[in-house]
């Protein structure tokens, strides 16, 4: 392949026994292409690939396509097979690219391999074995996706940004000794109260000093369920912003909701 470096490696067989109709990726599991190319040319080693690709993209071209390399087993005689520098991890940008290119230049120079999908194998799919990782496999797509040069789909016009919410959660209130100041929320417009027993509260909005005196509202709760037992109180514009409650009787829990 052009642009690939050639290291020839003792063990391969001569010609093709069959059409080439398919590429078969592999994992090193523990090589860098430098030392699993010492490797393939030891004479115990009795295998090879014809391509090697290292983390950094690095292609070395072992065995020329016209000729069988030992990698794949049943299978050799009509694939093209490619070893990658990893163990169990996924390839890298670099190798998806190279791996790639590769694929790209095997089905121009072998017509016989699919264009799609099918023409793209992991070892483990022909044999009794590990190789490659879970990783690579689940990468198989990708490089079919980047060997053919489609662009992935766009990502989904983000969403529209949520309504604001019509009212803060509702909250207990916890009068203490008896008497409680709230700061209001920028924009309510009035607080609900809600109990679900019996209990008497004033509440007022205690104004800035010289202006008109703070009118104080009592509600009663102590007949009412908790969802009749509501009074919505406008907020006045003159207050300090903030919301006094006072317990005048009665123990049951106090729910107060800003409404905006
Ligand atoms: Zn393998």
């Amino acid at each position: 392949m052009p642009g690939a470096g050639f290291h020839s490696v003792p063990h391969f067989s001569r010609g093709r026994g069959q059409q080439v109709n398919g590429i078969v990726i592999h994992q090193f599991a523990g090589g860098t292409v430098a030392a699993v190319q010492n490797w393939l040319r030891n004479p115990a080693s009795r295998v090879s690939y014809h391509f090697g690709v290292g983390r950094n993209g690095e292609i070395r071209q072992w065995v020329d396509t016209a000729d069988t390399a030992w990698a794949t087993g049943p299978v050799n005689g009509r694939t093209i097979a490619i070893g990658h520098e990893a163990t169990n991890q996924p390839l890298t940008e670099a190798q998806l690219n190279a791996t790639a290119r590769i694929i790209r230049w095997a089905r121009g120079a072998h017509r016989q391999i699919p264009a799609g999908r099918n023409g793209l194998s992991g070892h483990r799919n022909w044999m009794q074995t590990n190789c490659p990782g879970d990783p690579i496999m689940r990468q198989l797509d990708e490089l079919q996706r980047r060997s053919t040069g489609a662009t992935p789909a766009p990502p989904p016009p983000p969403p529209p940004p949520a309504a604001p919410p019509r009212m803060e959660p509702t909250m207990l209130i916890d009068f203490g000794s008896g008497e409680v100041l709230i700061g209001l929320p920028n924009g309510a417009r009035a607080a609900r109260l809600a109990s679900g027993g019996p209990l008497r509260v004033e509440w007022s909005y205690p104004r800035r000093p010289g202006g008109p005196g703070a009118p104080r509202t009592t509600w009663d709760a102590s007949q009412s369920p908790i969802d009749r037992a509501r009074t919505d109180a406008s907020v006045p514009s003159d207050q300090f912003g903030l919301l006094r409650l006072r317990r005048i009787s009665g123990a049951a829990p106090c729910y107060l909701t800003w409404i905006f």
